[in-house]
């Protein structure tokens, strides 16, 4: 890899630069660890809508594990997946969240103005 201070090649292995002595762990670390494992994320969805939760945690830790065997392809799948999946639950519960609202207002429109005035009044 090339230095990022100076611009000079060192082996990949490389903490520090040969010629210069900059810190390269820096640059290496984000490469191997580009996957998100969309855990936090996860973790609060076991909160608020447990299966989807649950279901988003085991692909954040197959992230991991992937990662960990240096399968970035698979950890990759699975970080979609657990995207997807915590998507999907703040989806339903916002479903479920909204339909008693949404019945409530279609009987506001449909069903009140059928109940004859006076049954409100007395
Ligand atoms: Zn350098």
């Amino acid at each position: 890899m090339y230095c990022s201070k100076c611009g000079h090649e060192n082996p990949d292995d490389y903490n520090f630069c040969k010629n210069c002595g900059h810190d390269l762990s820096h640059a290496k670390a984000p490469h191997t660890k580009s996957v998100p494992n969309y855990m936090a994320f996860s973790i609060i969805m076991i909160f608020l809508c447990l299966p989807f939760g649950i279901a988003g945690l085991v692909y954040s830790l197959k992230v991991d594990e992937f990662l960990m065997q240096g399968d970035t392809e698979a950890a990759k799948a699975a970080s979609d997946k657990a995207r997807k999946l915590d998507i999907i639950g703040l989806i339903v519960l916002g479903a479920l969240i909204c339909i008693p609202f949404i019945i409530a207002l279609i009987s506001l429109i449909f069903i009140v103005p059928a109940i004859p005035f006076n049954i409100i009044v007395h």
